[in-house]
């Protein structure tokens, strides 16, 4: 049921402009976008015809739906490479992944980004959710990671080759790359995701990107002239540093800086999106999930990284994107994207203000979807959360499902009511890590390390 004009009054509007919350104010949503915002009884002349919905926000948070800039919806809460990338196919991960959707949005993550992810079933979940055929966020979506032999995500043997299923797609020269852009954008993609670290760095800081500069120019310059932006998984210096000198839009993950290149990085514009709760719940369950204690250290490691990169990187205004990395079996759909809010409070210092911005305002900008979503001001889709509470006193409270009341999307507001649980098929061999419990295997029983 379409309500045409929703009306949210007497709440406490904390708008995602960076604003300080405004007590008792109301707002409209026509045909799904905010037409008006008013403060007290005084009601503009755009809102005085009744509304066909009123829905009373007193003592309530109303604040712009999540963004999460970091969900792989075709990735099925895989617990390693041959999960996410062998198994499957395309018609059951697509299926698949707009199921998964449903469960996002639920969380009150209203647009999700996908950096990429297997086949073409990241905008092929966008265009069924946009034309009324799931549930699910709106979505911002790569296609599949474009990497370079010995690349991350060139996960294979030479002899095996890189699977056509594979999140990644191995382009060994530059020519092959600026065609995987063409035909990339021709299925209609959001944006480019390259994988620019390479395996070399894993064991050498010092170590460079897999991709070199004339293959970075050409490869994001023809990307900016299809009209695309670009984004790279890269954890190492030398990888951030070469691709912000070639116009990267944003980076995902961002581990390790070194002292010379914040200047660089912050004069760039850049932002920079952390991506915490994937390996901080390595650090917390990995033991109960089976995970490698070795694996354990490393995910150790890049946290110690992350929060001496990320302190520094605030305290400089380097801007801050927030993402889960949902879609592994350490971090299945709908259970965990608010955590990253408040890792960012815990672990770097942002204030809460701020961590909601990056999940918010920052998220929009770097998509540039700002006229769309991420704040609540007149223009907008009405993509609104209820929250029982004020999350500037305590951002975990965006974590429990109780406390946020009321999720709207497009000034629609959706059912809560939450997904069975399924049978898990013969190949999704992993458990996944709830907020609640540990998620076994119905079928094997059995507990599996996780590589991720
Ligand atoms: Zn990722």
């Amino acid at each position: 049921m379409t309500n045409r004009t929703l009306d949210i009054i007497n709440g406490v509007l904390l708008d995602g402009t960076g604003a300080k919350p405004r007590e008792r104010t109301s707002l409209r949503v026509v045909d799904g976008r905010i037409s008006c915002i008013w403060q007290g009884e005084s009601r503009p002349p755009e809102a005085q015809r009744p509304a066909d919905r009123v829905v009373e926000a007193q003592g309530k948070t109303i604040m712009p739906g999540l963004i999460d800039a970091h969900v792989h919806i075709s990735y099925g809460e895989g617990r390693n490479a041959e999960e996410v990338d062998v198994y499957g196919g395309p018609e059951w991960n697509a299926l698949r992944a707009a199921w998964n959707a449903q469960k996002v949005l639920k969380a009150g993550v209203t647009t999700i980004i996908d950096p990429g992810g297997t086949y073409n079933v990241g905008v092929a979940v966008r265009d069924a959710i946009n034309n009324g055929m799931f549930p699910g966020p709106r979505i911002c979506t790569a296609g599949r990671h474009i990497t370079a032999d010995g690349g991350f995500a060139d996960y294979f043997p030479i002899d095996m080759g890189m699977p056509s299923s594979a999140e990644g797609v191995l382009c060994s020269t530059k020519e092959e790359m600026l065609k995987e852009v063409r035909v990339q954008v021709k299925n209609r993609v959001n944006f480019i995701k390259l994988s620019g670290d390479s395996q070399a760095q894993e064991t050498n800081s010092e170590a460079g990107p897999c991709f070199n500069d004339d293959e970075l120019g050409s490869v994001i310059g023809m990307a900016h002239q299809l009209g695309r932006k670009v984004t790279v998984h890269a954890r190492y210096a030398e990888t951030i540093v070469a691709m912000i000198r070639h116009g990267i839009d944003w980076v995902l993950h961002a581990s390790h800086l070194r002292r010379q290149d914040f200047g660089y990085v912050r004069d760039s514009g850049v932002p920079l999106c952390p991506t915490v709760t994937f390996a901080q719940n390595i650090i917390d369950h990995g033991d109960e999930c089976g995970s490698e204690p070795g694996h354990v250290e490393f995910r150790k490691r890049e946290i110690a990284g992350l929060i001496e990169t990320f302190r520094r990187a605030y305290e400089m205004g380097i801007p801050i994107m927030a993402g889960s990395e949902t879609g592994f079996s350490m971090s299945p759909y709908g259970e965990w994207h608010a955590r990253e809010i408040e890792l960012l409070v815990r672990l770097f210092g942002l204030t809460p203000m701020d961590a909601i911005l990056a999940m918010t305002r920052n998220n929009a900008n770097a998509i540039g979807w700002e006229q769309d979503v991420g704040t609540l001001q007149v223009g907008r889709y009405g993509d609104i959360l209820l929250v029982d509470g004020n999350p500037l006193d305590d951002v975990r409270i965006l974590q429990n499902r109780d406390k946020i009341v009321a999720i709207f999307k497009g000034g629609e507001e959706i059912d809560r009511s939450p997904v069975p649980e399924r049978p898990r098929m013969m190949h999704e061999r992993g458990f996944a890590v709830s907020s609640k419990r540990l998620r076994r295997n119905p079928q094997t029983q059995d507990a599996y390390a996780s590589q991720y």
